[in-house]
């Protein structure tokens, strides 16, 4: 009887020892979709460990709801809200995320020649994309904020980590970045806890590492402009960040024309060359930033620009629908071209028949 019970014993080790192993071997994904920052988040964790992934996924919301806090320019309690308060008054200190974050963001108008420009905010009150706009801006207060935008009149004490506005009426906003630096800080996180592969799409802006459950690369599509609901291009990635910025997301329309959420932070006004622009690197928070600034920039200087920098791709779609890709990218498009997915009559395609193949 007892050898039956010692033979029993074993048996059932067994069967937990590989149980066990087999669960350490068996990894799978675990995700949560809410709302932050005013946009749908995504996070998952690939993990074999199910609590192990749960306790991150928690992690990463925490600490993007800390990120919102300190970064939200509607929120009157929050650290920018102060900043922009005392602007033209005196120095406000913040904490050392938010100095950097506003360090780094200076670093990228310095790139962008000022196309990305987080004092762009000093105008943001006079374009409203919610619904409320009922008319255009009125040029002379276009021109009387445009003023205001200045990312060198932005002032940073590395010392006392404090931030001044040097003009009465300037404010940051960090629209154009946030996302990106939250989707980075959640991934750090993630994988300071041990998620070796996961994946933070903060409403489109979107970062990957290591791999799918089986080991396959994350493939990531590409919204269709002129149909956000499907996909015109796709793509596998193992440690990048794929970020895109349309005239599809946020825009008005006045006498038939779009004005999208992009402003030249030069004249105050809505970019109008492209429709969408997909950057493709290893960082979220630098992807976020030049998906702006190269909407801004346009086509020619954009991609230019982008040609330049080791390690970092676009792909765009001007508002005549041509697809235009940096060097070394190759990726496989569904031509949106409307007269060829959906005809339509000859006149309404302004562009010369020889570019239009
Ligand atoms: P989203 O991913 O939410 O569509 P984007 O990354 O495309 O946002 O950035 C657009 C947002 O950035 C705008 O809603 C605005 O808050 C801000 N923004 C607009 N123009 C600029 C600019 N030239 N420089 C910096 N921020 C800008
Ligand atoms: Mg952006």
């Amino acid at each position: 009887m007892m050898k039956c019970f010692f033979a029993f014993c074993f048996i059932s080790l067994q069967i937990l020892c590989g149980l066990n192993l087999f669960a350490q071997q068996a990894e799978r994904a675990f995700s949560k979709t809410l709302l932050l920052m005013g946009s749908k988040f995504e996070i998952t964790a690939v993990s074999a460990d199910e609590g192990l992934a749960w306790r991150a996924i928690e992690s990463a919301i925490g600490e993007i709801q800390q990120i919102e806090k300190s970064i939200s320019s509607w929120d009157p309690h929050s650290q920018t809200s102060k900043v922009n308060r005392f602007a033209g008054i005196s120095a406000v200190k913040v904490d050392s995320a938010l100095f950097y974050l506003i360090y780094r963001s200076k670093k990228i108008s310095q790139l962008t020649g000022g196309a990305f420009d987080i004092s762009f905010a000093s105008i943001d009150k006079l374009w409203q994309f919610d619904g409320s706009m009922q008319k255009l801006p009125d040029s002379m207060q276009v021109a009387a904020s445009v003023a205001k935008i200045n990312w060198q009149h932005i002032q940073l004490q590395a010392d006392s980590l404090s931030v001044f506005l040097v003009e009465k009426g300037m404010r940051i906003g960090f629209g154009a970045i946030g996302k990106g630096y939250a989707a980075m800080r959640a991934k750090a996180l993630m994988q300071s806890m041990g998620i070796t592969s996961g994946l933070v799409n903060a409403g489109g802006d979107l970062i990957a590492w290591g791999h799918r459950p089986q080991g396959t690369p994350w493939s990531i599509g590409i919204a269709d402009p002129e149909n956000p609901a499907q996909i015109f291009a796709q793509l596998d990635i193992h440690d990048q960040a794929v970020v895109t910025s349309g005239t599809y997301e946020k825009f008005v329309e006045f006498g038939g024309k779009r004005y999208a959420h992009i402003i030249d932070p030069r004249t105050g006004w809505p970019v109008q060359e492209l429709k969408s622009l997909t950057i493709i690197c290893p960082d979220a928070e630098l992807a976020d930033a030049l998906a702006t600034a190269v909407f801004v920039l346009g086509p020619e200087e954009g991609m230019r620009l982008i040609n330049q920098l080791k390690g970092i791709s676009c792909l765009m779609v001007t508002s005549q629908n041509d697809i235009l890709q940096s060097q070394g990218l190759q990726l496989k498009t569904r031509n949106p071209k409307p007269e060829t997915r959906n005809p339509k009559p000859e006149t309404q395609n302004p562009k010369p028949k020889t570019q239009n193949p």
